[in-house]
């Protein structure tokens, strides 16, 4: 696949199946064409001498084109791609429809469609695509009833239809483009594609997306990162995908839905999620216009009480912070304002402010250095045109490096100076909270400008024992593993207390014994999922009760599931859980983005508290910590109500090992360690303990891996 430049800006372009045919796919493509493109639009049909006025040739061979938009019928459309393959095109895109999305047949068309496009090196875009756009030659490569606006933003989009309505939409509105792809099955070209090109993209400002799905969640992942340290990428994401929805068998594959993997994923990608339509265009606008704010303070001038509150509120809410003013910008507002008026932040220029009034205060505000970017927020009033507001905005902002949004609330009024605060790059919304918010996604992105990433957390580990104990699964009907395997942990230097798994009440007393103080004893099968949930563990049992509580948890076992498959009990060190807290750390695979990693609030209530963080492992140290610091229940690591913070240290280590194993071996599943009790810091000592590992193995993939890779 070579580069994208062509494809957007191609001095030629087929339309392979061209038709002067009201209401066909074909007419309209050629017409959009023909309406706007700069460059040369040549029809290809066998049927036709010209279509639209214009010379048709016989086959795509004779066009000399650099792209060619393919619109024959499904039938017929390899043939057609093989000849752009043949006649040397390297640059395809596929409108026609009737692949993956239709069923069995189609699926197999499309593969082979992708097979051809290899062959030979084709970038091809679609099938099922509505097309492409770019503005700066005016191509317009689409059956979409509209042609884009220029502008900066370069588009991409899952849906067709959505692309339509956007350019419909943006085009009332003043939302200008680089290029638009309808990116269609994406049997060749996605998203990863895309961001890759745009980053690289002179006239592009903003990538933003409307996806679906992603193709390969860490090459996405990696792609993403590297394009957003310059251009800032914001999607939308909608739809889940079935896939990860398979029956699990942890308690991570249970909180780890596809939704958190995108979350995650998108995150980590350096890629700014926006929730809707208004959202994303929001952010898009103000990331093309306006510049970076320093800090993450904001002052507010306003003429108006009520939304000055409102405008206050969304501080808080957007994660950023009202400015506090220096006392020279509260000395000056004092002089320039009336006494009524508010010289702190939010600024009251109250009612009665005219232009003037507005100007001095945003200025002043501006000048001050603890100021990273300001909200101009008018209600209407007799002694305030909006126009004027407008006009000193546009100007006062001129002399300053920080970003400005505006809130002009009002009805028609508000109409023209918004389109001209627009135009000057300044975004103007009737909501307070709106403009806010817009202001926090440009801090947002700042942050992701300013993320160093760390390469993943590696450890010496025992890979050779890992694969034996993983082997295990070989020997049994059941690819699902218990504390059986709790060998696993320890061959990554996951701490778990001594244990053993006896099968005899005289053995179970035999290690009690061995081990200082009471012990705990769980049942250990593969068809107890959680093993308290029927009574299979029991806490502090005394050396004298070892023999009968082990005969109990295998009645226990056998009342539960008749025909239950018992490997034994295991007899355990007890771990200190009143001065620990029961943490968990998991993984479940994700059909997208692969081992996604859990940390969370442990224990049997891990559901119900459902108090997590993810992350695509591998993961890097500073990663790990983010985990443990952005769950609700951080504060319960760090010493809560007079208790001892924990090794935090230590949990961040095992989220690091967990996430090499889990990126070692791809036949691991899912794979739950809860709890993971993490205990006070104390010099030397070994401050976590794993006392419980439940895991699902696929057998086939531990096979196809290649041993000391
Ligand atoms: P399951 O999750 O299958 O019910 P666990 O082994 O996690 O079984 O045990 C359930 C609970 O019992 C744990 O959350 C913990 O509170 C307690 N527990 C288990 N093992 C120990 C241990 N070695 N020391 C102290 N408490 C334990
Ligand atoms: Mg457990």
């Amino acid at each position: 696949m070579g580069t994208l430049n062509e494809l957007f800006d191609p001095d030629r372009v087929a339309v392979v199946g061209a038709t002067a045919r009201e209401g066909a796919v074909g007419r309209a493509v050629t017409s959009n064409l023909l309406a706007d493109f700069a460059g040369e639009t040549v029809p290809v049909n066998p049927n036709y001498d010209e279509v639209l006025g214009t010379a048709c040739v016989d086959a795509v061979g004779e066009a000399d084109a650099d792209v060619a938009v393919v619109v024959v019928p499904p039938s017929i459309v390899l043939d057609a791609i093989e000849a752009c393959g043949e006649a040397g095109v390297e640059n395809v895109v596929v409108i026609t429809a009737g692949f993956g999305e239709t069923g069995e047949d189609g699926a197999a068309r499309e593969r082979r469609l992708a097979e051809i496009a290899d062959e030979y090196d084709l970038n091809l875009v679609g099938p099922n695509s509505l097309g492409i756009m770019s503005t700066p030659s005016g191509m317009n490569a689409t059956f979409g009833p509209e042609n884009a606006l220029p502008g900066g933003l370069s588009f991409m989009s899952q849906s067709g239809a959505f692309v339509t309505a956007v350019l419909d939409w943006a085009n009332d509105n003043g939302v200008g483009f680089k290029d638009v792809v309808s990116l269609g099955n994406k049997a060749v070209l996605d998203e990863t594609d895309f961001v890759d090109h745009w980053g690289d993209d002179e006239g592009t400002d903003v990538i933003i997306g409307y996806l679906e799905g992603i193709e390969d969640g860490r090459e996405f992942i990696e792609t993403a990162r590297e394009t957003a340290a310059d251009t800032p990428i914001v999607a939308v994401k909608s739809g889940r995908t079935s896939a990860g929805a398979q029956a699990a068998s942890s308690h991570t594959g249970t909180l780890a839905g596809s939704e958190k993997a995108y979350e995650a994923g998108l995150d980590q990608a350096g890629v700014i999620r926006a929730e809707s339509v208004d959202e994303l265009f929001d952010a898009a606008g103000i990331l093309g216009s306006q510049p970076l704010p320093d800090t993450d303070s904001v002052a507010i001038v306003t003429n108006a009480g009520g939304p000055g509150v409102m405008a206050t509120d969304a501080v808080g809410d957007a994660g950023l912070e009202l400015a506090s003013f220096t006392g020279e910008t509260t000395e000056a507002l004092r002089e320039s304002m009336p006494e009524e008026a508010n010289v702190h932040n939010p600024v009251d220029v109250i009612g009665d402010a005219d232009v003037d009034r507005f100007r001095e205060a945003l200025e002043t505000v501006l000048a001050d250095g603890n100021v990273g970017a300001a909200l101009v927020l008018a209600a209407p009033t007799a002694t305030l045109e909006f126009d004027e507001l407008g006009e000193a905005v546009r100007e006062t902002v001129e002399g300053f490096d920080a970003p400005v949004a505006a809130c002009l609330m009002g009805g028609d009024r508000t109409r023209e100076p918004k389109r001209k605060l627009q135009a000057a790059g300044i975004p103007c919304y009737f909501d307070p909270a709106r403009g806010i918010e817009s202001l926090a996604t440009l801090a947002e992105y700042r942050d992701i400008r300013r993320r160093e990433y760390a390469a993943p957390m590696s450890f010496d580990v025992d890979r050779e024992r890992a694969r034996d104990v993983l082997s295990s699964v070989h020997d049994r009907d059941d690819n699902r593993l218990g504390v059986e395997a709790m060998e696993l942990l320890d061959a990554y230097g996951i701490p778990t207390p001594d244990g053993e798994i006896v099968d005899s009440p005289g053995r179970a007393s035999e290690v009690a014994a061995g081990i200082d103080g009471d012990v705990v004893m769980k049942i250990v099968s593969p068809d107890v999922l959680h093993k308290s949930d029927i009574g299979g563990v029991a806490v502090g049992v005394a050396d004298a009760d070892v023999a009968d509580t082990y005969e109990d948890l295998i009645t226990r076992a056998r009342n539960y599931q008749p025909d239950a498959t018992i490997l034994g009990v295991q007899v355990q060190e007890m771990v200190d859980l009143d001065d620990g807290v029961e943490t968990i750390v998991g993984m479940n695979r994700d059909p997208q983005f692969g081992p996604l990693v859990m940390f969370g609030l442990g224990g049997i209530f891990v559901e119900v508290m459902e108090d997590t963080a993810f992350r695509v492992a591998p993961v890097s140290e500073p990663e790990a910590r983010e985990m443990t610091e952005e769950i609700r229940s951080a504060p319960l690591l760090r010493g809560a109500r007079g208790r001892d913070p924990v090794d935090v240290d230590a949990v961040v280590e095992t989220i690091g090992r967990l996430s090499q194993l889990v990126t070692d071996f791809p036949a691991i599943l899912e794979l739950d360690v809860n709890p993971l009790v993490a205990l006070p810091d104390a010099d030397g000592g070994t401050n976590v303990a794993a006392v419980d590992v439940r895991l699902t193995v696929d057998p086939e993939e531990l096979d196809s891996e290649e041993p000391n890779q």
